[in-house]
């Protein structure tokens, strides 16, 4: 896959000029956004839960079915360049928003470490603390949460 990448893209394009492998690539593979949110709309706060959706295998913290994930959680987001921007909460670590916040992806990111498991070594990823939907009752998810943001 990586013959289909031009090199240091992220060093070299924006968001908007990657091609579809090069955006791919670009996720560092945390699992961080596929965590359970709840939405305040009154006082504005995003709370971020340490449930992750179903569809998100815990351990590799990949989507188990990236390419019909639509067809089980419809609300799952596909990322784009405004939505980078737009989505205040994802983690300062990914590597979307690095890119468009013009900062230098980590050393321990797969572009560069070439090593998918540092992610996880590095303690970045939701391994080692997400619990899966399908494992927690729907009345027992406040008691979950890790973090709380402003929306
Ligand atoms: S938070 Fe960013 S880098 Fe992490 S899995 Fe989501 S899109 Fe990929
Ligand atoms: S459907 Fe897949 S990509 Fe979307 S939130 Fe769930 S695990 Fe993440």
């Amino acid at each position: 896959m990586t013959g289909a990448l031009r090199e240091r893209f992220w060093e070299r394009y924006t968001l908007e000029e990657l091609t579809t492998p090069e955006w791919e690539a670009l996720c560092d593979g945390c699992g961080q956004c596929c965590l359970l949110k709840l939405h305040d709309e009154e006082s504005q706060e995003l709370a971020v839960l340490n449930v992750a959706c179903r569809l998100l295998d815990t351990h590799s913290c990949q989507c188990s079915d990236y390419e019909n994930r639509f067809d089980f959680v419809p609300d799952c987001t596909q990322l784009t360049p405004e939505l980078v921007k737009e989505f205040t909460w994802l983690p300062s670590t990914c590597g979307y928003r690095r890119v468009a916040e013009g900062r230098k992806l980590a050393g321990w990111h797969p572009l560069l470490s070439n090593d998918a498991e540092r992610v996880h070594r590095k303690g970045v990823s939701v391994r080692s603390y997400a619990v899966s939907q399908d494992d927690v009752p729907e009345n027992q998810l406040e008691s979950h949460i890790i973090a709380v943001l402003p929306m």
